[in-house]
């Protein structure tokens, strides 16, 4: 078939004197300027309530973005019957028809709104220009490009053989019933790749996003409605965690869930499958991407350069919230004293503040449970006798959620910040003896409950093929020589096993095989 041949969207830099830097500060004036009324969209309508919510930036207390609108359980039920109500024809459509909707969105995204997009980022999940632009304008284009991709070579996949006098054929049925889309605050392109990944296999969706990611999850919702997208086959609520699980989850027509968000949340979603099991026509599919602890193991050949950059980047960038962040650290005892100093004097130059100013790198985390939990984990490594904060540890709610970048020293390899997900810009270093190589390789599988990313870094071949070996279940993406973030989709497929998730790959054919059912049909002649 013939598609436009994917490729990754160019990322721009945003570096002072360029014109985009200079679009991209007028989107942000323009955003702060006006206060939004955001409303659910369910079917053809643009749903109100008596029931609003304030959208702040986490920065910036005292400024007011705008109000959404908030549903409950009356919304949902209206919601899934809109999805159904729209689900005969959005599967009659021929693919290359819904392809066309999920392209033409790429090239608002990459044209018109990538400013917008950007800006509702930045001030929403307060992501710095280059944050936004890797994470909501060009990952997002990429999801829809790629995806489309892998959606044509899904329809194109070779026939399955004919004996004599007979016609075999296997068709890519959508899922019977409508998918549940539950999208987290860290990512605008996971926000709307969930629901479009499953919309593009002629699917309907009923979409929540997090409440914190509710300004950006407007405007893709917007951006997808002017490329076309029919009423009713994304559905977009704002409910409560229980009112949207006590009727999706026990509604008959249920037939799957794309979700990112925490493990705990995802555990409690699966149990409540099972419990409803015999109420759905059909066995849901679950896909999830859930936490992480990532890793980065130093060997002691690595290069001390690459071994800091990783670090202080992956760490650190988007303070710390990407699943993918490198929150355990495994350094050898002759390199600590000088990575030490390394990180001290690059974690020192990062200006910390809100993305109005493009110069700030470390900006506010997304709310008050986010800013206590962390700091809570900040304050008992002050206070331990296992531990030593070694960097950071400052914080200040004053004006926003502002957490220096902080790294802690972990005397015992079971502190707890080496195993517990923080989400926020903590870094925790165990110091190994040189010697211990082999049993530290044996620490880092032991102690990933999580599996998502995980870096080794090394100058040593031999000692790359056993970490390369040893950890093969530890991440579902393993990097050699560079921080564990940052993947990039059409390249580096994202998602890992255990703790972490289903490991069906975001931005992959395995993923988008999910959303399909295949019905085999024989003829015979
Ligand atoms: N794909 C992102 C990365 O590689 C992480 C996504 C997430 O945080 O869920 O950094």
């Amino acid at each position: 078939f013939n598609v436009p041949a994917p490729a990754n969207e160019p990322v721009y830099s945003y570096a002072p004197g360029t014109k985009e830097r200079e679009l991209l500060q007028d989107a942000v004036a323009e955003a702060r300027s006006v206060e939004i009324d955001i409303p659910m969209y369910i079917g053809s309508e643009e749903v109100r309530t008596d029931n609003k919510g304030k959208l702040t930036p986490p920065h910036d207390h005292q400024h007011v973005l705008g109000y959404y609108h908030k549903g409950d359980k009356s919304h949902v039920k209206a919601a899934i019957d809109a999805a159904l109500a729209a689900k005969a024809d959005w599967e009659a459509l021929a693919w290359e028809q819904r392809a066309g909707i999920f392209l033409k969105a790429a090239e608002l995204i990459s044209t018109k709104y990538r400013y917008k997009l950007n800006a509702a980022t930045m001030l929403g999940q307060s992501k710095n220009p280059y944050q936004a632009e890797i994470d909501s304008a060009c990952e997002i284009v990429d999801f829809l490009r790629f995806n489309v991709a892998y959606m044509t070579e899904i329809y194109s996949q070779q026939p399955p053989a004919n004996s004599k006098g007979v016609w075999n054929r296997v068709e890519q049925r959508p899922l019977e019933g409508f998918v549940f889309a539950l999208t987290p605050f860290n990512f605008t392109a996971i926000a709307g790749n969930l629901p479009t990944c499953v919309a593009m296999m002629g699917n309907v969706v009923v979409w929540k996003p997090s409440n914190t990611q509710i300004y950006s999850a407007n405007v893709l919702m917007q951006i997808f409605k002017e490329a076309g997208l029919p009423d009713g086959v994304i559905n977009l609520i704002y409910v409560s965690g229980p009112d949207a699980g006590d009727v999706i989850f026990k509604h008959p027509d249920f037939a799957g869930i794309h979700f990112t968000g925490s493990t705990g949340v995802f555990q409690d979603i699966w149990k409540t499958i099972g419990e409803n099991i015999h109420t759905y026509k059909t066995y849901p599919r679950i896909v999830g991407e859930t936490g992480g602890k990532d890793f980065i193991l130093a060997h002691p050949s690595a290069d001390l350069n690459v071994l800091n950059t990783a670090l202080v980047r992956g760490a650190f960038e988007f303070q710390g919230q990407k699943c993918s962040a490198a929150s355990r650290a495994y350094i050898p005892q002759s390199l600590w004293g000088e990575l030490k100093v390394m990180m001290e004097k690059d974690i020192k130059s990062f200006k910390i503040g809100g993305t109005e100013d493009f110069s700030n790198f470390i900006n506010a985390v997304i709310d008050e449970k986010a800013f206590d939990k962390i700091t809570s984990y900040i304050d008992r490594a002050k206070q331990s006798a296992d531990a030593e904060v070694v960097i950071g540890g400052e914080y200040d709610n004053s004006k926003g959620y502002f957490i220096h970048p902080t790294v802690i020293l972990a005397k015992t390899p079971d502190y707890e910040t080496l195993s517990e997900e923080l989400f926020g810009p903590v870094l925790t270093i165990y110091v190994y003896e040189d010697a211990k190589w082999n049993e530290t390789l044996e620490l880092v599988d032991k102690t990933s409950i999580y599996a998502l990313t995980g870096s080794i870094i090394s100058q040593d071949r031999y000692a790359i093929a056993q970490a390369t070996h040893a950890l093969r279940n530890a991440a579902g993406n393993f990097y050699i020589n560079d921080k564990c973030t940052g993947a990039v989709v059409g390249q580096q497929p994202f998602g890992g096993a255990r703790g972490s998730g289903t490991n069906d790959k975001a931005g992959s054919m395995i993923n988008l095989l999910r959303w399909v059912s295949p019905r085999t049909i024989k003829e015979t002649f």
